[in-house]
């Protein structure tokens, strides 16, 4: 009896084990069964909220969503998965980035003005160095004939009343065209002087772009090559790094998309190509590669 009681047991338990293994089996295919996630570490130093972020990763899970059209990332407080955000030295590379660039664009926008403003004034100075000039060769033509003809009356022993009357307006108004011009060279000599300031306020602007603009791509001209997220198959996902909101939404999909077991694939626009431009800023499209893939790893024709 005893034994026969035991081997009732046994068969039962072998009934489970069969059952097991066939639970086994479903849950390999993960675009079946739906991964559930909860978020783990979250470090504020990002500065976007939990819900904000728990926002960003439905956005993530539409990018797969939409093709197979159904759920297969459920958010779950509890869930053992879970959706890191930690903040280390690669974040904190993107946001001294991120300042660099807002600073030369300051020192951009100052350097224009100040380029606008001189190029300006200086066309103002060239016209009225020209007018000058003009002006300067004129007087010099007329006071010329004027000496002569005061010689050549002189040496005639004087002129009659109405020549030296002509004269005698003609050197009133070289006189008073003599003070005009040099009034304007003492104008021209304080024009000068607002030129060569306005240049060197320029000149500094530009030095001051160009040394910062040279430390920038020192620093950040080869591209920073870390890894934003990762997935691991432990059943986490780790998001170190982003820029912008479409920035961290391509992360978490494309670390979802490990997490469903695709691999990485060839076309640099699509989802999973295996690098990711830190300037992203097109919505996010699977690519035909994007698709075959998630057919492969589904098992859908
Ligand atoms: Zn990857």
């Amino acid at each position: 009896m005893k034994k026969k009681f035991f081997y009732g047991a046994f068969s039962l338990i072998l009934i489970g084990a069969s059952a097991y293994f066939i639970y086994q089996n479903i849950s390999i295919n993960p675009c079946k069964k739906a991964l559930k996630y909860s978020i783990g570490r979250f470090d504020k130093e990002f500065g976007i909220s939990e819900v904000e972020f728990k926002s960003y990763i439905a956005k993530a899970e539409q990018v797969w969503e939409e093709v197979l059209a159904r759920d297969i990332f459920i958010y779950e407080p509890d869930a053992d998965f879970k959706i890191n955000l930690i903040y280390d030295e690669r974040q904190l590379e993107t946001i001294q980035k991120q300042k660099t660039e807002f600073g030369l664009s300051v020192i951009e926008d100052s350097f224009k003005k100040l380029d606008t403003q001189f190029n300006l004034f200086k066309n103002n100075y060239e016209v009225k160095v020209e007018n000058y000039e003009n002006a300067l060769a004129d007087f010099q033509d007329r006071k010329s004939t004027y000496e002569t003809k005061v010689l050549e009356w002189n040496s005639r022993g004087g002129a009659p009343k109405n020549i030296f009357e002509s004269l005698e307006a003609e050197r009133i108004y070289l006189n008073s065209e003599a003070s005009r011009l040099n009034a304007e060279v003492s104008s021209i000599n304080t024009m000068t002087r607002q030129l060569n300031t306005l240049l060197e306020e320029r000149n500094k602007k530009a030095s001051e772009y160009n040394r910062v603009a040279k430390s920038y791509n020192e620093k950040y001209g080869e591209g920073l090559e870390f890894n934003q997220a990762e997935y691991n198959s432990g059943g986490q996902i780790n998001v170190y790094q982003f820029n912008t909101k479409t920035d961290l939404i391509l992360a978490l999909a494309h670390e979802f998309g490990h997490a469903l077991g695709m691999d990485h694939v060839e076309n640099p626009n699509s989802v999973m190509y295996y690098l990711t431009d830190t300037n992203t800023e097109t919505a996010i499209v699977l690519t035909p590669e994007d698709l075959a893939e998630l057919k492969r790893v589904c098992g859908i024709k």
